[in-house]
């Protein structure tokens, strides 16, 4: 196989277009067989569900080559459930499980050209989605639906080395109580545009939010949950009913206890107590983990004492461990791998 002409270590994170993307259609009640296309582009009646009501969700995974050679998905099955979670939230019709681990495999197997090779820091970005195609104008789901995966060659998220980032705490909210910040929809992140773009304009990375109720505990980023380490070496998540259960940060705590041995707590987090952590990071498919080097609470400095230049110790060993599994140069738990060919 033949690899694209592609310097894979200076890609950034930007839509290429590929060879071949997967399509399915649901329509009478039923999902089609679905099918490998090379069309990239969707056309779509005006007034389709999801460009008048926004009835959409998706996914956000990677293909990657590993050591040894073989071209591998992580726990593509978590990402099926995700978006079965999101569909039953925004009602939509699941597209099933088992169909969903299939068309990853087979719109990566139809891509492999263009699969990074090992060592590059590069990886395949695979995005499935879903949305409502046929015309909705009085509000209600759609009957009609369309999943797709489509993937892009992302290049190394820490292009010349680690940056630790600076978050401002966010006076926008992210998901309200009982709303739908706990799936991967699109309306999410349509409304935190103004949000992130206020953020960057001030000269921050990120937001952090704080729950929409009480605003005293902390919930994730735009599109990344956090992670802290205890000056004594604990991990802590936040727990919300609110944010994204992100697969990253689930990996992480199971490397955490079993491949680490430190204790991992995931319980609500108040933004008092932030300044008492000893290291920062934010997880997700992306970049695994960003480290955070400091917080802003409305002119409150929070500095973590892993500092502007390096990750802490703890996140450095989380994300060697878990990039050494992914990477296939640490065995891996039962299930993690789903290897493609
Ligand atoms: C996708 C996403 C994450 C990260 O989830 P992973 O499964 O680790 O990629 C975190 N927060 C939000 C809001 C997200 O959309």
């Amino acid at each position: 196989m033949e690899k694209k002409n592609i310097d894979w270590g200076n890609l950034g994170f930007g839509y290429v277009q590929t060879d071949y993307r997967y399509v399915s259609n649901f329509k009478n009640g039923a999902w089609d067989d679905g099918e490998i296309t090379t069309d990239a582009n969707i056309v779509l009646n005006e007034c389709a569900g999801v460009l008048q009501y926004a009835q959409t969700a998706f996914e956000g995974m990677k293909a990657y080559t590993t050591e040894d050679g073989h071209i591998v998905v992580f726990r593509p099955d978590l990402n099926a459930s995700r978006m079965a979670d999101s569909a039953r939230r925004l009602e939509m019709p699941v597209f099933p499980e088992e169909k969903f681990i299939e068309a990853v495999t087979e719109v990566v197997k139809a891509n492999e050209a263009w699969v990074p090779p090992y060592g590059s820091g590069a990886t395949l970005y695979l995005r499935p989605y879903m949305f409502g195609s046929n015309p909705v104008i009085g509000v209600k789901p759609a009957d009609e639906y369309q999943f797709r995966i489509l993937c892009t060659p992302v290049g190394p998220y820490f292009k010349g080395g680690v940056k630790p980032l600076t978050l401002k705490v966010s006076d926008f909210d992210r998901a309200a109580p009982c709303g739908t910040g706990n799936i991967k929809a699109g309306l999410n992140y349509a409304m935190s545009l103004h949000a992130i773009v206020t953020a960057h304009h001030e000269g921050y990375d990120e937001n952090m939010y704080l729950d929409s109720k009480t605003r005293t505990k902390v919930e994730e980023t735009g599109g990344a949950n956090f992670l802290f380490v205890t000056k004594d070496g604990k991990v802590v998540t936040p727990k919300s009913d609110t944010i994204l259960p992100s697969i990253t940060r689930r990996s992480l705590l199971v490397v955490a206890k079993e491949y680490l041995g430190l204790e991992v707590e995931e319980r609500e987090v108040y933004i008092d107590e932030v300044k008492d952590f000893a290291e920062c990071g934010l997880c997700g498919t992306a970049a695994v983990i960003s480290p955070v080097g400091k917080i802003v609470n409305h002119g409150e400095e929070i500095c973590f004492p892993s500092g502007m230049t390096e990750m802490g110790p703890v996140t450095k060993k989380l994300y060697d461990t878990l990039t050494g599994i992914q990477m296939g140069r640490i065995e891996a738990p039962e299930g993690w791998i789903h290897v493609i060919k």
